[in-house]
């Protein structure tokens, strides 16, 4: 069986420029999972997936991590490419073995980084030859999973990341399963000004460094980038 993680050690103020996504997350993730009463009160059913997506480098790894860590609940992590070496069957199987531990420990979340590497749209593997069984059956699998629980007193929350939601099957977004889409976005000059500041309490700073200015000179730079930047120039120094 699937046992759940302990998330990475990043809280939520490790991350910088990312106050929309955090907000959003908050109410979709954080406030089901502590409340659950209020929604089975309401008779409503809480978010079941949230896909984080964005460009490569941008925190959402790093974003599900820090959620989880701050909700408290069990956390189960799976990264899509698992399931992908899987002899026939096994990815399936995997899958429901995911779920089926998730749902004994509710409240808790799901977290599948890299959906796209079982997400991909099955009519696009059309054509290829021998095409991709397993791949398929694995994502069969996951939207079974995705409409297989419905308590609203036992959430479970399905977190996923990919920097390639284009490429997902459609049926992946259908109400019910990953209909909350979240963009982590590169961040704008603030954001990169706050990223900069967390990385650089880390180095040794000369005197005098101008962060606003390093901000101005680094847009289109994702959070990893900014966090290579300083760790290249303390190394240069
Ligand atoms: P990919 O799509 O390639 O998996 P990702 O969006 O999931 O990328 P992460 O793996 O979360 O990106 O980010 C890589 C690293 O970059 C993080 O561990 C973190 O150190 C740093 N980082 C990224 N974005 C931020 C941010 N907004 N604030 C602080 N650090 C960040």
């Amino acid at each position: 069986p699937f046992q759940p993680t302990e998330p990475r050690p990043v809280c939520l103020a490790d991350l910088g420029g990312l106050e929309g996504p955090v907000a959003t997350l908050k109410e979709l993730v954080e406030r089901p999972l502590a409340h659950p009463e209020v929604y089975a009160w309401l008779g409503v059913a809480p978010p079941r997936g949230v896909l984080l997506h964005g460009p490569p480098g941008c925190g959402k790894t790093a974003l599900g991590h820090a959620i989880a860590r701050e909700a408290g609940v069990p956390f189960f992590y799976a990264a899509g490419s698992e399931f992908e070496e899987m002899f026939v069957g096994g990815g399936g199987r995997r899958i429901r073995d995911l779920f089926n531990s998730a749902k004994k420990q509710s409240p808790c979340i799901i977290f599948i980084d890299e959906l796209d590497a079982i997400g991909k749209s099955r009519s696009g593997s059309m054509g290829v030859v021998g095409g991709n069984d397993e791949r398929e059956q694995t994502l069969n699998q996951l939207l079974t999973e995705m409409d297989g629980f419905t308590a609203q007193d036992k959430p479970v929350i399905v977190l996923a990341a990919t920097n390639q939601p284009e490429v997902l099957d459609a049926a992946l977004l259908r109400p019910g399963r990953f209909d909350r889409q979240v963009l982590v976005d590169r961040p704008d000059l603030s954001g990169r000004k706050t990223i900069l500041e967390i990385y650089a309490k880390k180095v040794k700073l000369a005197e005098g460094v101008d962060l606003d200015n390093v901000a101005q000179a680094t847009s289109g730079f994702a959070g990893a980038d900014l966090a290579n930047l300083v760790n290249e120039a303390a190394l240069l120094a």
